[in-house]
């Protein structure tokens, strides 16, 4: 395979190689290093790039040589979002609090990516601590759209996405708590997944808001995001929210949802509050285009209402800032990172001020202080009280939903990826990026975001999304898979071959710049 074959490559066709000896962990290691050499000064997805990827390739190919039993991902690089925890390798969460911090330990994603053999790459830029839908508000300085340079990849694991469709990494993981997985891969013409809450282990998760954040996996194809999911699901003692389940293979449900005749007679509920008013009119012709090639494949598309939607973005707004306040609260100048001392000395509460003004950026403190006053004695039923009671509306509008369809589907961001600064003076238009990704995330339920084309008006990339009930996550494998075929058969192949930023197309927008000379 030439470099530009390995760099293009799904991770499941790299897979089949690996297996089959025709192409080795180190070669297809190497091409993604030199490709991120090569763009990722400008693109900046990453904020580490493993000194050890090599090695552990060379190692893979050693024990693969030697008749090792291997699992299917062996030997595939993998770019992880700096919100987890590597014990070699920074993990700053996108904050300078955490800057240069590396922890003791794996997180147990982590760990088990390791023990599938896969080769992590390096430790992906995101917005501080999870917070943003642009990559604008990581202390490190945003990443770039690969599809448009003066774009954001979406947030907060914008570093996840552009990396994978910029092709410096096949696989990657991500953590979406209103919509972080699902919203950037929309932007940028990837897959990404939200497993059901507790399906995927957080420990070792740096906590944004713990009864909303999943990882999950952030890949180019359907199939590479069930291989993945995999790899790091199922239970882990160490998270006590995570699901003791057995759970199927993914990859075999994808498998059988590319086959033909996978959507007949699914019954795909569309959400009426979720498609209107506030959509794109690029986003709201590709959503109903993906719907009529669904139906003529055999899918019963009935519309559903789901009255308490409408409220998500405010519930959310305080619950997460609520948890997210707590959460961050240990970071204090004494446990971790930073410690900044003020002039002339003080208090250890000075001490803690002094750090804490430093180390967090503008949106984060905006919710540790909204957070805050939420959870007060005075407001807490005014306020965290209520927006638990609305969590449970929504909750029960899934419900009801679901007893009438398999799947609910919407499209997965509103609009196609903004521009830079437009947005960040303004965060209640920030906020509402992920009007459709976070009813999910209140309801615990699995939702996955694949691409369904290019919005006409911009040329850039638009997302749809399958949702599904608790542990069902397969289902969304299978429905996913299908739509992502038919999809594939109208485009003549997958949609980043029409990336700028494709390793083959004739302009590669990281030399040739839009809007530049
Ligand atoms: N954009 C949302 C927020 O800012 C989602 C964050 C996330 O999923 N981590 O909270």
């Amino acid at each position: 395979m030439s470099a530009h074959e390995l760099i293009s490559a799904t991770a499941s066709v790299l897979a089949d190689r690996l297996a089959r000896g025709e192409v080795s962990s180190v070669e297809v290691t190497q091409a993604h290093l030199d490709r991120i050499a090569a763009v990722d000064g400008e693109l900046h997805a990453f904020l580490h790039v493993s000194a050890e990827a090599l090695e552990a390739a060379a190692a893979v190919d050693r024990d693969r040589a030697g008749g090792a039993a291997m699992s299917p991902l062996a030997g595939v690089p993998v770019a992880i979002k700096d919100i987890l925890c590597t014990y070699d390798m920074p993990s700053t969460a996108g904050s300078r609090i955490l800057e240069g911090w590396v922890p003791p330990y794996d997180a147990t994603v982590v760990k088990r990516l390791r023990e599938a053999r896969l080769v992590p790459l390096g430790k992906t830029n995101l917005d501080e601590f999870a917070m943003g839908s642009s990559t604008e508000f990581s202390a490190y300085g945003p990443t770039l759209n690969p599809w448009d340079l003066e774009r954001i990849p979406g947030g907060s694991g914008g570093g996840s996405a552009a990396a994978v469709s910029a092709f410096e990494a096949p696989l990657a993981l991500g953590s979406d708590t209103g919509g972080s997985i699902r919203q950037p891969a929309a932007v940028t013409g990837s897959v990404g997944m939200k497993p059901t809450y507790g399906g995927v282990s957080r420990y070792g998760a740096i906590a944004l808001a713990s009864s909303l954040d999943q990882v999950g996996p952030v890949t180019r194809s359907v199939l590479d995001a069930a291989l993945l999911h995999d790899v790091i699901g199922g239970h882990d003692p160490h998270d006590s929210t995570s699901l003791t389940d057995a759970w199927p293979s993914f990859a075999d449900a994808a498998r059988a949802g590319a086959r033909e005749g996978a959507l007949k007679g699914v019954k795909v509920g569309v959400i009426k509050q979720l498609s209107g008013e506030g959509f794109q009119a690029g986003v709201r012709g590709r959503f109903a285009e993906a719907l009529a090639l669904m139906e003529a494949a055999g899918a019963e598309l009935v519309e559903v209402s789901a009255p308490h939607f409408e409220y998500a973005i405010d519930a959310y707004y305080l619950i997460l800032p609520a948890e997210a306040s707590s959460n961050l609260a240990k970071f204090d100048s004494v446990r971790f990172g930073l410690r900044v001392n003020p002039p002339g000395g003080g208090t250890v509460e000075d001490v803690m001020a002094a750090t804490r003004g430093a180390g967090l950026g503008p949106e984060v403190k905006r919710r540790i202080i909204l957070g805050t006053y939420a959870l007060s004695a005075g407001y807490y039923d005014a306020y965290y009280g209520s927006a638990q009671k609305v969590r449970t509306l929504i909750q029960r509008d899934f419900a009801d939903a679901f007893a009438e369809v398999d799947v609910l589907v919407s499209p997965a961001a509103p609009t196609t990826a903004f521009k830079f600064g437009e947005k960040i003076d303004d965060p209640l238009a920030m906020y509402l990026n992920d009007v459709a990704t976070i009813p999910a995330n209140l309801a615990g339920v699995p939702g996955i975001g694949l691409p369904m084309g290019l919005a006409p008006e911009d040329g850039l990339p638009t997302g749809i999304q399958f949702m599904a009930p608790v542990r069902e996550d397969a289902r969304l494998y299978r429905v996913g898979a299908a739509l992502e075929a038919l999809l594939e058969s109208s485009w003549g192949g997958p949609i980043l071959r029409q990336s700028p930023m494709h390793p083959e197309a004739e302009s590669n927008a990281i030399s040739t710049k839009k809007g530049g000379d």
